[in-house]
């Protein structure tokens, strides 16, 4: 595999506040990579340097290709309609819209609606077909799912599996665990500035370990208990709680917050 993009010891600051502090990595063609970090963790401003929005203080990012950009926060003429933004966009690429394409985001389902009718989902697919419009063969998607439904989301991972099948390098920014996890073929945290990983989904467990939080809410009150060992751990509690006949009023179980991945990171640091 070769290298999309390439980025060495980059910095950038907004005044005294460093944000950027030196970020190395490298990403390889074909690959969707993501760009994890809680709020205010530096993603957007590390996606807007590498997509030349952004002035960076000081480093050296390459980026082999044509690039397509979603930012993260967009917006179109409240009344201008999705084919007669995808034209406008695509003339001003110089390229023919591509129907096929637009098909595949349904936005032929949107098409009589004007902008501000759309759902944000709706707005969303818009968004990235017009960051698809030029065939680039780079995508960068800041925050794609921010504020979408389960479907919504499901049916975008779905879009931007199709793009990797056709060849395309997607560079992604999310806060969302989860979600990278299952999409993206390698994950860099980005912490206080710095990349405290990069590897894929399989080396971040091996890393800080396949911790599970199931929440339970039972009459006597809600618990929530931490385990490595998620189905030894549903039945033993299961079983226990029906022993007691405790009856179970809702159960949730998740992956852990970003914020709880990094405490236990630096623990093992730490050890
Ligand atoms: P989020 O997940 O909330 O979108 P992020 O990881 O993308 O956050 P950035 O938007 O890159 O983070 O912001 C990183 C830090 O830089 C934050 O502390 C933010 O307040 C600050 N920052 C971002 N843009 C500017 C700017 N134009 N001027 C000054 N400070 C800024």
């Amino acid at each position: 595999m070769s290298s999309a993009i390439q980025v060495r010891e980059l910095k950038k600051s907004y005044g005294s506040h460093m944000v950027l502090k030196g970020l190395d990595f490298q990403i390889e063609k074909g690959e969707i990579f993501a760009l994890l970090g809680v709020n205010g963790a530096g993603k957007t401003t590390a996606l807007e340097c590498i997509e030349g929005l952004r002035k960076y203080d000081s480093g050296v990012v390459t980026v082999n290709g044509k690039m397509g950009i979603q930012l993260q926060l967009s917006s179109l003429p409240a009344h201008i309609r999705p084919m007669e933004a995808i034209r406008l966009f695509a003339k001003w690429n110089h390229v023919k819209s591509d129907y096929a394409m637009l098909d595949a985001f349904g936005i032929k389902e949107i098409e009589k609606k004007r902008y501000i009718q759309l759902s944000t989902g709706q707005k969303r697919r818009l968004h990235l077909a017009l960051a698809l419009i030029s065939n680039p063969d780079v995508i960068f998607l800041d925050e794609p799912t921010a504020g979408l439904d389960v479907e919504g989301r499901l049916s975008l991972h779905e879009q931007i599996r199709k793009l990797k099948s056709h060849g395309k390098t997607i560079v992604l920014a999310s806060h969302d665990m989860a979600e990278v996890e299952t999409l993206c073929d390698r994950i860099a945290i980005l912490n206080n500035g710095t990349i405290v990983f990069c590897g894929t989904a399989l080396e971040l467990t091996d890393t800080v370990g396949r911790k599970y939080f199931i929440h339970v809410k039972t009459q006597q009150g809600d618990r929530v208990f931490e385990t490595d060992h998620i189905e030894d751990t549903l039945i033993s509690l299961l079983g226990e709680l029906k022993q007691k006949k405790i009856h179970v009023l809702d159960m949730k179980v998740d992956r852990g917050t970003l914020e709880q991945h990094f405490i236990e990171m630096a623990r093992r640091e730490a050890e």
